[in-house]
């Protein structure tokens, strides 16, 4: 029977030594860190996930606002808006919450970021000085999954981590953080071309799932006392829930529980993780200002 990781748990802990600093650092004088979240459209998972960013950041002390606009907002003026909080002194962070609509190249946009603000770490020059070793701002899911292992005392030393998902958010900037001096994994990286599959997964002893399929990683792609990190978050149709359905991860939870030794539930394990590395990096953002 696995442990389960408790992200929930780990996450409220991070926040608080957050909520500590930003203490401290508003004591000494400054000005409380801000973060301006760029929201394009009426999305309703986007509305809902930034409203989550921005009460977890008032929660810790971090100032911040949403600035909302139209769904027909042309690329130019969302670049005006980019270089308006770029500029700005009391701006310590800027997200820019995604997707945009289908007519703005999110990656033009992103490159328009100052990279000392981009807590998102989504910049090309932080991908890069991710990529080389260098400090920079690290995406935020894979920075919890990082902290999740290291606060859970797992380790990642010699370790061979299996990440199934190459993308620019979870995948690749978690298999350069994994292979950095001070984690040491062994880091194998799949995605929707890979074969046998099953069978380099089930050598791991930390396995990623990183893909956005319901249940994608079932018990015979497991090895026995591996760590398993879900990522996923997959909504599944279920009429007994109020809401008509209810979230899920890319793990079989139920079929892998017994072989794996530690395991991330969904929800409830990366994802808390998510806003509290995101408040930390607002955090250093502001320092990184003064
Ligand atoms: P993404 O950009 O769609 O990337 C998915 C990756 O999975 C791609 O690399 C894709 O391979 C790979 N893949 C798809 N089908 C596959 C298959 N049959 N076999 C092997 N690999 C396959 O997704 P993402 O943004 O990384 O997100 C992945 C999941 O994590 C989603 O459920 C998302 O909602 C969730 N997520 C959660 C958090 C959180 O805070 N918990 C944060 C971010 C994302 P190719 O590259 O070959 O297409």
């Amino acid at each position: 029977m696995a442990t389960l990781i408790d992200g929930k748990a780990i996450a409220s802990e991070v926040r608080s030594e957050v909520r500590r600093e930003v203490d401290a650092w508003t004591s000494e004088g400054h000005a409380p860190p801000y973060l301006a979240v760029v929201l394009v459209g009426d999305n309703p998972a986007s509305a809902s996930y930034v409203r989550g960013k921005i009460k977890a950041s008032r929660d810790v002390g971090i100032a911040g606002d949403t600035l909302k606009y139209d769904a027909n907002i042309s690329e130019n003026h969302l670049l005006d808006v980019i270089h308006d909080l770029n500029t700005s002194t009391h701006v310590s962070g800027i997200l820019i919450q995604l997707p945009l609509p289908d007519h703005i190249d999110s990656t033009r946009v992103i490159s328009h970021l100052n990279p000392d603000k981009d807590v998102d770490g989504l910049h090309t020059i932080n991908a890069g000085r991710l990529a080389t070793g260098l400090p920079g701002f690290v995406p935020c899911t894979p920075a919890g999954i990082v902290e999740l292992l290291h606060r859970s005392a797992i380790a990642t030393e010699g370790k061979h981590a299996v990440i199934i998902g190459r993308s620019n958010l979870v995948g690749r900037p978690l298999a350069s953080l994994l292979l950095k001096k001070e984690n040491n994994a062994t880091v194998t990286v799949c995605h929707s071309r890979t074969q046998n599959l099953g069978e380099i997964s089930s050598k791991a002893d930390i396995l990623v799932a990183a893909i956005g399929r319901p249940h994608f990683v079932t018990s015979n792609m497991v090895k026995p006392g591996a760590t398993i990190i879900d990522v996923g978050i997959n909504r599944v149709d279920d009429a007994t829930s109020k809401r008509g359905y209810r979230l899920t991860g890319d793990v079989d939870f139920d079929a892998t529980f017994n072989i794996a030794e530690y395991i991330t539930p969904v929800p409830g394990g990366v994802g808390p993780m998510t806003i509290a590395m995101l408040l930390k990096n607002t955090l250093s953002a502001a320092k990184l200002l003064t």
